[in-house]
C-alpha cells in the first residue's frame, strides 16, 4: 500500500511550498488508498519550536489536510517526532561505523572554514577534503585527549555516479566526486536532515517521498545511504520551485508566504486548497474548480509538471471570490465580524442589530469580495456618519433640477419601517419611481450618490438598509448641504 509523508521542520509557518507538498503527498494518499503521515523533523534544535509545530499543524488542519499518522493522532511507526527517535538513528549509525560506510570526524570548524575557502580559491565547489578518513585509533585517541568532539560523516564512493530515477524529473546522475563526505551525526549526538530522513522513511515503510525541488541535490546522499543501510528505497517524486510572477523565487513581495497570512486575511481553505493544487499538477480538461474530495480521486503524479509553477496572486483572488460567492452567507458574516471589530466598525460584544448588519453588508459583498478581510474596505460606506464626495462628477449628479424634490420625496419615505429591509426598501424606490416619473440611472444615480458620495458600491437597497433612517438623514444632511 501506498505510504507517503509531509516532513516539515517546525523552524517557522507553514508556507505555500510546504502546503502544496503536504496537499500532493495527501491527495496520493487517498487516491490509492494509502496512508498519510506527518512526521515532525526538529533536529535542529535551535531553529525548532513548538510553536512553530503547532502553527504548522493549524494550518494543515484549517486547510482540511488530516493525517493518518503522525504527531498528535498516533500510530504504528512512532514516535513521529525525530528528537524522540534519537535510538533508531544510533543503531544504523554503528552499523555504518563497523561497515566502514561512516568515520568520525575531529575536525574543528575553523579547519573546515579554512578547507572551504581553499576550494572556493581553486574555484571548486566546497566538500569535505576527507583528512579524517583514514585516522588510526592512536590517532583518534590523540585527538579525544585533545578535547576534540567528533562529528560522524559518510564515506562516499570516490568515483562513479548515482542516478536519482525520478517519477517527475526522470533519471538524473550525480557523480560521486562532488559530493563530499558529509556528516550524519553533529558532535551533539544528533543526527542531521539527511541520515535521519533515511532511517525515518524506511523504518516507517515510505513508498513515496513528494517533495520540493530544493531537496534534489540531497536525494543521492539519501540513496547512498539507504544502499549502505540495506533498507528499501522508496520512489521519489520532487515537484518543481514556486516562482513570482515575474520569474524570480517566490517571496514575500509576490504574495504572503505563509498559510496562516492567508487564513487571517479571510481566504477560504477550499480556494487555497484548489490554488495549491494548480501550482505544478494539472487536471485533464479545461476544469478548474476542484473540491478537495474531488481531487483524491483526479490526482497522479503523471500530470505533475516538471517546469517551476508560477505563483499568481491576482489567479488566487479570482478564485477565492468564485469560492466566496457559493458560500453559505452565515459563514461569511461569521468570518468578517472579527475584521470589523478588530477595525472599530462594529463592537466586541456584538448585538443582534449589528448582526443584522453585517449579514446585510456581507448580502451586498458576496459578489464583489476577493477574500473577506476586503470588507474593512467597505467599513467607511456602511458604518461611517461622515461622508464626503468622491469628486466633481459625483457633485454634477446632485445639481440636476429633479434633485431636491426626490430626496425630499425619498426623505419622507425614511418614516416607513420598512427601511430595515432589502426588499422592502426595493418596493420603496420602486414608488419613489412612480411618484418623481424617473428611472434607470435618473433615479439611482442622485440617490446612490447623496448616500455614499460615490458613483459606484454595492446595492443600494442593502446599503439603506444597514444605514437605518438616523444614518440617511445625516448623510444626506453632509452631501446636500
Ligand atoms: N524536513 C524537510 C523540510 O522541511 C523535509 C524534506 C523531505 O521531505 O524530505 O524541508
Amino acid at each position: 500500500t501506498v505510504r507517503v509523508r509531509f516532513a516539515p521542520s517546525p523552524t517557522g509557518p507553514l508556507h505555500i511550498g510546504g502546503a502544496r507538498s503536504a496537499l500532493f503527498n495527501f491527495l496520493l494518499a487517498h487516491r490509492y488508498g494509502g496512508k498519510f503521515i506527518v512526521r515532525i523533523e526538529d533536529t535542529d534544535l535551535e531553529r525548532s519550536s513548538r510553536e512553530s509545530e503547532h502553527n504548522i499543524l493549524e494550518s494543515l488542519r484549517w486547510l482540511g489536510i488530516q493525517w493518518d499518522e503522525g504527531v498528535d493522532v498516533g500510530g504504528n511507526y512512532g514516535p513521529y517526532r525525530q528528537t524522540e527517535r534519537l535510538e533508531s538513528y544510533q543503531k544504523g549509525t554503528e552499523k555504518l561505523l563497523a561497515q566502514g560506510d561512516a568515520y568520525r570526524c575531529y575536525c574543528s570548524e575553523e579547519e573546515i572554514e579554512a578547507e572551504r575557502q581553499a576550494f572556493l580559491a581553486k574555484g571548486e565547489l566546497p566538500r569535505y577534503s576527507g583528512k579524517c578518513r583514514s585516522l588510526t585509533e592512536a590517532q583518534e585517541e590523540q585527538y579525544q585527549q585533545e578535547g576534540r568532539k567528533a562529528v560522524v560523516r559518510f564515506r562516499v564512493p570516490e568515483q562513479g555516479a548515482i542516478v536519482v530515477d525520478d517519477l517527475v524529473r526522470g533519471e538524473i546522475s550525480f557523480d560521486c566526486i562532488g559530493i563530499g563526505d558529509f556528516v550524519i551525526v553533529k558532535s551533539d549526538g544528533i543526527p542531521t536532515y539527511n541520515y535521519a530522513v533515511v532511517v525515518d522513511d524506511a523504518l516507517m515503510e515510505i513508498t513515496h517521498v513528494i517533495r520540493g525541488e530544493e531537496h534534489l541535490s540531497n536525494t543521492p546522499r539519501q540513496l547512498l545511504i539507504y544502499k549502505a543501510l540495506q533498507l528499501k528505497e522508496p520512489r521519489f517524486a520532487h515537484v518543481s520551485l514556486i516562482l513570482g510572477k515575474d520569474r524570480s523565487k517566490m517571496s514575500k513581495r509576490h504574495g504572503s508566504t505563509s498559510i496562516v497570512n492567508y487564513r487571517e486575511q479571510g481566504y477560504l481553505p477550499e480556494a487555497l486548497v484548489n490554488f495549491l493544487v494548480l501550482l505544478g499538477w494539472s487536471p485533464e480538461g479545461e476544469e478548474e474548480i476542484f473540491s478537495l474530495e474531488a481531487l483524491t480521486e483526479l490526482f497522479s503524479l503523471e500530470r505533475v509538471a516538471k517546469n517551476p509553477a508560477v505563483f499568481d496572486l491576482d489567479k488566487l483572488n479570482w478564485l477565492n471570490g468564485l469560492y466566496i460567492r457559493q458560500t453559505p452567507i452565515e459563514r461569511l458574516v461569521e468570518m468578517a465580524i472579527p475584521h470589523l471589530q478588530e477595525a472599530g466598525y462594529v463592537s466586541k460584544s456584538m448585538g443582534e442589530e449589528e448582526q443584522n448588519k453585517v449579514q446585510l453588508m456581507m448580502q451586498a459583498l458576496q459578489e464583489k469580495l476577493a477574500y473577506v478581510g476586503q470588507v474593512k474596505e467597505y467599513g467607511p460606506l456602511f458604518f461611517d456618519e461622515k461622508v464626503t464626495l468622491e469628486d466633481d462628477t459625483a457633485k454634477a449628479h446632485l445639481l440636476a433640477e429633479e434633485v431636491p424634490l426626490l430626496l425630499q420625496a425619498f426623505v419622507s419615505k425614511l418614516d416607513d419601517d420598512r427601511i430595515n429591509e432589502p426588499a422592502s426598501i426595493k418596493k420603496i424606490l420602486k414608488e419613489l419611481g412612480k411618484e418623481t416619473k424617473l428611472s434607470g440611472k435618473a433615479l439611482f444615480m442622485p440617490l446612490r450618490v447623496a448616500i455614499s458620495g460615490q458613483q459606484h458600491g454595492p446595492d443600494l437597497p442593502y446599503l439603506i438598509a444597514v444605514l437605518g433612517k438616523e444614518g440617511l438623514l445625516k448623510r444626506l444632511r453632509q452631501t446636500t448641504e
